[in-house]
């Protein structure tokens, strides 16, 4: 007879043994101090600092968000009730699309439960609604977005990582009149480079591709209103279909398309991961609105998220601490070790009461495992100093190698 769980749990012991078994860390989030956090560990309890959150501008603690979200919740109770095409479409998903469109002056949005679906969903109704559909990949984008246009079965084409050259070239290679896709990410999540867009977008546009951007990372932290980087470039307009979502800088949840009224349509009426799930709860939607209603009118807070970023930069380029990358908010420290960087990360929490999860395999490659830190309005200078020293030390402790001029390791 078959082993169904031993099996199983021998394929998650190779994942311990390759050190890629990921441990969850419990922690109680504190509205009005976060980025404290209560940590719960083996029936204790202790106050940390988070240093890897995705709510990178503070939002999710916003006195106004938070109203927002209480005073929906009196209103209309705690359930969408549905999906969207079945009762579950609520007045606040209208206003926040309506919302969305504006912000990047495009003629309609779409919201999804999770930026995932929203990925997955627009792009698996491109490779299967568009006949004889190519799709083009830059090498580094997002699971969602694989999954998406491997699901439809479509014809896919992987680019180099923001080679441009490289698109061209692949996209000189199929006829002309073929339906294409060019996908990509303004910045991409785990090393925080940007993306060529402004080259990306005019070579795409020279062979009359579509081009569909993945603006996760970018929405609400940059461009004029927190428009993204494709506004902030000014090419915008080149960009048919801008995904975003709101679980990252707009500190709630959920995901969105934006783009032409008929291609929208079609996705809303095509992808199973629109129709066949429940719509996101009214008062997700009311936090959603008023965080981007905010950060359209309001810089102060992608000041200081750049700001906080640029400081943390400095520290560890004086201190050799090598990075990935650094042309962004997001602070990828290269450890190149999964073992190192699970010592890294288990001391800095023990020690220092300093919470930054390891990044290991399959989210980046073997051999560059990494801290992916994310410092935010809400840290204050003092503490990005501190955080800054407790690594040096535990750098130092371990004896990591550092780098002698340029930090950056390419
Ligand atoms: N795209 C990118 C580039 C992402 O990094 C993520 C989240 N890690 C997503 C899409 C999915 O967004 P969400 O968390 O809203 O599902």
């Amino acid at each position: 007879m078959f082993d169904y769980q031993s099996h199983l749990a021998a394929r998650v012991q190779e994942l311990k043994e390759a050190g890629n078994y990921r441990v969850f860390v419990e922690i109680e989030r504190l509205a009005g101090s976060f980025p404290q956090a209560v940590h719960h560990h083996d029936g204790n309890q202790r106050l940390i600092t988070v240093w890897c959150s995705n709510d990178h501008l503070g939002m999710g603690q916003n006195p106004d968000v938070m109203a927002a979200m209480k005073a929906s919740i009196d209103r209309s109770g705690v359930a969408a009730g549905g999906s969207r095409n079945i009762s579950g479409n609520n007045h606040n998903h209208i206003l926040l699309e309506k919302e969305i469109a504006e912000l990047h002056r495009k003629e309609r949005g779409l919201t999804f439960i999770t930026g995932y679906a929203a990925n997955e969903a627009a792009l698996g109704v491109l490779g299967r609604r568009l006949p004889g559909c190519v799709f083009f990949s830059d090498e580094f984008n997002h699971a969602s977005m694989i999954i998406g246009m491997q699901q439809s079965g479509a014809e896919k084409h992987v680019f180099g990582h923001n080679d441009v050259d490289h698109l061209d070239f692949l996209l000189r290679s199929v006829d002309r009149d073929r339906p294409k896709v060019v996908a990509f990410e303004s910045i991409y999540s785990m090393d925080g480079d940007r993306a060529p867009m402004v080259e990306l977008c005019s070579v795409a546009k020279k062979h009359n591709a579509l081009v569909y951007v993945d603006e996760a990372h970018t929405v609400a932290m940059y461009g004029p209103e927190g428009a993204g980087l494709a506004a902030q470039l000014g090419v915008a307009d080149q960009v048919d279909i801008l995904m975003g979502t709101f679980a990252k800088g707009y500190g709630t949840a959920g995901g969105y398309i934006v783009g032409a009224d008929a291609v929208l349509d079609a996705i809303r009426s095509f992808a199973p991961a629109f129709i066949f799930t429940l719509a996101m709860p009214p008062s997700l939607a009311a936090a959603a609105l008023t965080s981007v209603r905010h950060l359209r009118h309001c810089n102060e807070e992608r000041r200081q998220l750049h700001a906080r970023a640029a400081q943390l930069k400095a520290r560890f380029h004086q201190a050799g601490i090598p990075m990935v990358c650094d042309q962004s908010h997001i602070v990828p420290v290269l450890v190149g070790d999964p073992h190192h960087c699970k010592q890294l990360a288990d001391t800095l929490l023990i020690e220092h009461a300093m919470y930054v999860q390891p990044i290991n395999f399959p989210s980046v490659a073997r051999g560059t495992e990494r801290l992916r830190i994310n410092p935010s309005p809400v840290h204050r200078p003092d503490e990005v100093d501190r955080f800054a020293d407790a690594v040096d030390l535990v750098w130092t402790q371990l004896g990591l190698p550092r780098t002698r001029h340029s930090t950056v390791v390419e």
